[in-house]
């Protein structure tokens, strides 16, 4: 997509502070971070938000899932949690999916 500013970072016409790389997804740390640890893992592939997941393209979704769990256990992060806005109400302000991964110790212990 030309105009997503995600998939600019992915080729890298956008810098960012990257964590991981594989040919399926894409790691860097959120410009705005909302806790100790703020991270958003993305797939390669422009898939517009969580309600575009079909049985087309899910199968990386359960690939990002993996991908968290190594990266948290290389972090050593004790407890985190995984958070997908979904639609302008929800607070979806990029249209490519992306999980937020958060952890330390400012993380309120409900969701809303
Ligand atoms: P959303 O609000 O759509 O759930 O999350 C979008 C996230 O992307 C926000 O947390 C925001 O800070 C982050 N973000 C937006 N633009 C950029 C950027 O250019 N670089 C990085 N690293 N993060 C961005
Ligand atoms: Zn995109």
């Amino acid at each position: 997509m030309n105009d997503c500013i995600f998939c600019k970072i992915i080729s890298g016409d956008i810098a960012s502070k990257k964590i991981y790389e594989d040919e399926l997804c894409y790691a860097f740390h959120d410009i705005n971070p909302q806790s100790e640890v703020h991270f958003l893992v993305i797939p390669k592939e422009h898939i517009p938000g969580a309600k575009d997941i079909d049985e087309s393209n899910s199968a990386v979704v359960a690939h990002i899932f993996k991908v968290i769990a190594e990266l948290s256990c290389e972090m050593q992060l004790n407890s985190y949690r995984v958070i997908t806005n979904c639609g302008e109400g929800a607070g979806q302000t990029v249209k490519h999916l992306h999980f937020h991964v958060l952890s330390g110790e400012n993380l309120s212990e409900k969701l809303v």
